[in-house]
């Protein structure tokens, strides 16, 4: 991808940062120096955005590394202010593969958010799950929370979010794999208008999700037509 830079690599794998994601970085110090927070409480802000990327890396890793076990291998992973994209060179073609190549992400955040959670269960930190806690809660607590809401965003089945995929994996177990990507795309274009009207009267930002959703439905079946 162009207007990114290599940070480093692991196993092999390069692991490059998009130059727009720095804009997170000065909207974060803005935010905060704005707020008139000092310096400290604003560097704990880039540090929180900075863990928090660090989780969404070790998500693409899993869906890198998994799929090396199947022979297919990762260009690179890049980070962009909107998560991370891990190149794989193709997707596997068996349903079984594909579906735990899909699942190895998500769990990777499921994982993250159990450990920091016996983390604050060991330390005896009290554990509350009201709606202010991503605003107010600890470092770690807000963390743990947005490890679960990468989870059920990313588990949301439809494309191109990985649990579009492991439905398509699911349906493929049974039927033609065409047929089982046209059923997934419209599932994931059904759920983009739910979107849309939830977000036209509650939530403008779901509105941008839907659109997202719906082209990367339409993209996805137009691929399979390609590659079959
Ligand atoms: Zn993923």
């Amino acid at each position: 991808m162009k207007w990114s830079w290599n940070i480093g690599s692991f196993r092999g794998i390069l692991l490059k940062v998009h130059t727009t994601f720095l804009l997170i970085i000065f909207w974060v110090i803005y935010n905060h120096l704005s707020k008139g927070d000092n310096i400290i409480s604003t560097l704990i802000g880039v540090a929180f955005v900075l863990a928090l990327f660090a989780c969404v890396v070790m998500h693409e890793f899993g869906h890198a590394l998994t799929a090396r076990r199947y022979g297919i291998k990762t260009r690179d992973i890049t980070l962009l202010p909107i998560g991370g994209i891990a190149r794989l060179e193709k997707m596997p073609e068996d349903p079984r593969q594909e579906l735990w190549v899909a699942l190895a992400g998500p769990a990777v955040n499921v994982a993250i958010a159990f450990l920091i959670y016996s983390l604050l269960k060991i330390t005896s930190q009290p554990l509350y799950f009201e709606e202010y806690d991503i605003i107010t809660g600890s470092f770690l607590m807000k963390l743990m929370v947005l490890n679960i809401v990468l989870v059920v965003f990313n588990m949301l089945p439809a494309f191109p979010m990985d649990g579009g995929r492991v439905l398509r994996a699911l349906l493929a177990l049974r039927i033609n794999y065409v047929r089982a990507t046209d059923i997934a795309a419209r599932i994931g274009q059904g759920m983009a208008i739910l979107f849309a009207l939830i977000g036209i009267f509650y939530n403008p930002f779901l509105v941008i999700i839907a659109l997202f959703v719906w082209l990367g439905a339409a993209q996805e079946s137009v691929m399979v037509r390609m590659k079959t």
